[in-house]
C-alpha cells in the first residue's frame, strides 16, 4: 500500500491552471521532496494534499484512503510551515500540547507525547520558555514538536527552513533528515533549494509550471535528467 498517491490532479485559480495533471506515488517511510522555482505550484500541491485547497480534478490518497472529501483535521497529517506560527503568549510546553488539548487527549498521554518529542528534538530545557525567548532554530524545533506529537501518517513541510540563516539551515536540514531516519515517518517536503532536495530526499519531484517534469531518486535526477529544465534547474552538466 502506498503512503501517498496522487493521480491526475488538476487545480486552477480562476483562469490560471496551477496544477496540470500531477501523478505521484510514494511508499511508507519515504522522504519526498517537491522542488522547483517560485510559483511552479509546490505550495498549492502541498495544500491540496493537506486539504487546505480543494482538488479540481483527480484524486489524493493517503494510506490507501481517498481523502478528497475528508477535512484537513481528519487526514492524519501534520504540517510545518516556514513561518513557525507559534502562539506568542504560550510557553513551549503549551504550544506543543495545545493541539492535543483541543482533541481532548487525556493528560497522561499528553505528558508522554510531550516528553517523547522534547527528548527527540532536544528541547527539554526550553519547555517553560515563551517563543520570544527562543532562537530561530529552537522555534523551528518547537514547530516540529507540535507536528510530531500528532504522530501522523504523513508529515508535510512547506519551506520550513527558508527563514533561517545559511549555517542554521544546513544544521536543521541534517536534523530533519536524522529525525526522518529515527522515526521512519513518511514526509513530503517543499523547497526551491536544489541542494536541500538532493541531500534530503529519497525521491524528488521536479516541478515546472504546474507539471512534474521528473519523479525519481536523487541519483537519477542528477545523472539522467529527463528534460533540459531538470538538467539546468538541478545544476547537472548539460
Ligand atoms: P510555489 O509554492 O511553487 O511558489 P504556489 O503554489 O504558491 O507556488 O503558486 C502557484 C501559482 O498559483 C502562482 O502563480 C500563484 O500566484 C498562484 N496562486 C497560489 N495561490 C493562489 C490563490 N489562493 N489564488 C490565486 N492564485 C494563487
Ligand atoms: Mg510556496
Amino acid at each position: 500500500m502506498s503512503a501517498l498517491r496522487i493521480a491526475r490532479l488538476r487545480k486552477r485559480f480562476g483562469a490560471q491552471e496551477v496544477l496540470k495533471g500531477i501523478d505521484l506515488e510514494i511508499g511508507s517511510g519515504e522522504f519526498l521532496v517537491l522542488v522547483g522555482p517560485s510559483g511552479c505550484g509546490k505550495s498549492t500541491l502541498l495544500n491540496v494534499i493537506a486539504g487546505l485547497e480543494k482538488a479540481g480534478e483527480g484524486t489524493v490518497e493517503i494510506g490507501g484512503r481517498v481523502v478528497n472529501d475528508v477535512a484537513p483535521k481528519d487526514r492524519d497529517i501534520a504540517m510545518v510551515f516556514q513561518s513557525y506560527a507559534l502562539y506568542p503568549t504560550m510557553t513551549v510546553r503549551q504550544n506543543i500540547t495545545f493541539g492535543m488539548e483541543c482533541r481532548r487527549v487525556p493528560r497522561p498521554q499528553q505528558e508522554e507525547a510531550l516528553a517523547r518529542v522534547a527528548r527527540l528534538l532536544q528541547i527539554e530545557a526550553l519547555l517553560n520558555r515563551k517563543p520570544s525567548q527562543l532562537s530561530g532554530g529552537q522555534r523551528q524545533r518547537v514547530a516540529m514538536g507540535r507536528a510530531l506529537v500528532r504522530d501522523p501518517m504523513l508529515f508535510l513541510f512547506d519551506e520550513p527552513l527558508s527563514n533561517l540563516d545559511a549555517k542554521l539551515r544546513v544544521e536543521m536540514r541534517m536534523e530533519i533528515k536524522q529525525l526522518h531516519r529515527r522515526i521512519g515517518a513518511t514526509m513530503v517536503y517543499v523547497t526551491h533549494d536544489q541542494i536541500e532536495a538532493m541531500t534530503m530526499a529519497t525521491r524528488i519531484a521536479v516541478m515546472h509550471q504546474g507539471e512534474v517534469q521528473q519523479f525519481a531518486d536523487p541519483e537519477t535526477i542528477y545523472n539522467r535528467p529527463a528534460t533540459l529544465f531538470v538538467a539546468r534547474f538541478m545544476g547537472a552538466p548539460p
